[in-house]
């Protein structure tokens, strides 16, 4: 039976991509030692990383503007250095409230910094979610930087054009990264937790605009200083070494299928059945507004949620795995990143399909 893993994160990674560490697991590139046993300082494992910096400038069109940094924490360290790093003197930040990991950015921010939160998210007549378009959002030019999440993984909304504004604009893409074509140029700062298009978890990836660099201030936690992050070339202490090896695989398996452009592709292509099938039938819905429907993370319930575990065993019994919602949501989720095939909506479709058929 083909198994099919739609968990939010840790995510299913490219078969090819394991394939490809299986090989080299305990011998890479006739080193006799495997990725994970080289120093992080060897000639060997240094050209690992810089290839690892050259995949992700190329899949995204990084200019020199921009550092590329990989550092410990996951996306929710990011919560905490962003704030340290970025803020100014007046320590004001807006940040936009869309969904629960904007909503826990801001409960980390405010921490360290004078948060202004506003919620952007309303309802549409048919009861759908929307996020409000970015003229009614209010920045205050004062605000050190401008916060927000282009897609929320637990809600599954998502916005797909780059928000513009006088100040810095930073983005949590950990659920999002190299799925669709943005501008790096919009933003004054990306991250992402690697989780879910990346790689395994353990590592997150930071590109920051050089000019904000000189922000960053000695008297904070070195391990979350951007600018001694990038000083030392994201080696100022020992970095997930085998984690970046995988996430390099991964960025060289997208940049063989053709890019991010050709996975947008795909992505929407995948999207589009799932969001169909559900809007087709009476028995599943999504209440999220079509302009802001997720292409990674598609939530959906069943008519009666009292069928729910029945669902989500027979799904198990067929291959699909890890559909459960999240516990604030609840219902079922999708995630469908960049490594799981068309193939695998089509089965989870064809089981709603049939699940509908006999339970409905
Ligand atoms: N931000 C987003 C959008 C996420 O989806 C997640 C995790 O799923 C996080 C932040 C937190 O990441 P981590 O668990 O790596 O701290």
């Amino acid at each position: 039976m083909t198994v099919y893993n739609f968990c939010a994160g840790p995510a299913k990674l490219p078969d090819e991509v394991m394939i490809k560490a299986q090989a080299e697991f305990r011998d890479w590139n006739n080193t006799g030692c495997s990725v994970m046993e080289l120093s992080h300082r060897s000639k060997s494992y240094i050209e690992v990383y810089d290839q690892a910096v050259a995949g992700i400038k190329k899949l995204l069109n990084i200019s020199d503007d921009y550092s590329i940094l990989f550092m410990h924490g996951g996306g929710r360290g990011q919560f905490s250095a962003v704030p340290l790093n970025l803020i100014t003197e007046n320590k004001k930040a807006h940040y936009a409230v869309t969904g629960s990991w904007s909503k826990s950015a801001v409960a980390e921010a405010e921490k360290f910094a004078d948060i202004t939160a506003a919620d952007y998210v309303s309802t549409d007549e048919q009861g759908n979610k929307f996020v409000q378009d970015f003229d009614k959002w209010q920045v205050d030019p004062q605000s050190g930087f401008l916060h927000y999440c282009p897609n929320e993984t637990v809600d599954g909304i998502e916005i797909f054009d780059a928000p513009k504004f006088d100040v810095p604009v930073v983005a949590d893409m950990s659920s999002t990264i190299l799925s669709h074509q943005i501008n790096v140029n919009d933003y004054g700062l990306i991250y992402a937790g690697a989780q879910k298009n990346i790689g395994p978890s353990g590592v997150s990836i930071v590109v920051i605009k050089n000019e904000l660099l000189s922000r960053s201030s000695d008297s904070i936690p070195s391990i979350l200083n951007y600018k001694l992050t990038a000083e030392n070339g994201s080696m100022f202490n020992t970095p997930p070494t085998y984690a970046i090896y995988l996430a390099k695989l991964v960025f060289d398996w997208l940049i063989e299928r053709g890019g991010v452009e050709a996975q947008e592709k795909i992505n929407i292509k995948k999207a589009e059945y799932l969001y169909s099938a559900i809007d087709k039938s009476d028995f599943y819905s999504n209440h999220i507004a079509a302009s802001n429907r997720s292409r990674m993370n598609i939530p959906f319930f069943l008519a009666n949620d009292e069928l729910d575990k029945q669902f989500l065993s027979q799904a198990e019994d067929n291959g699909l795995l890890a559909l459960k919602g999240h516990r604030i949501v609840g219902g079922m989720r999708a995630s469908i990143y960049n490594a799981l095939p068309f193939e695998g909506v089509k089965a989870l479709v064809e089981f709603m399909q049939e699940f509908e058929r006999t339970h409905a």
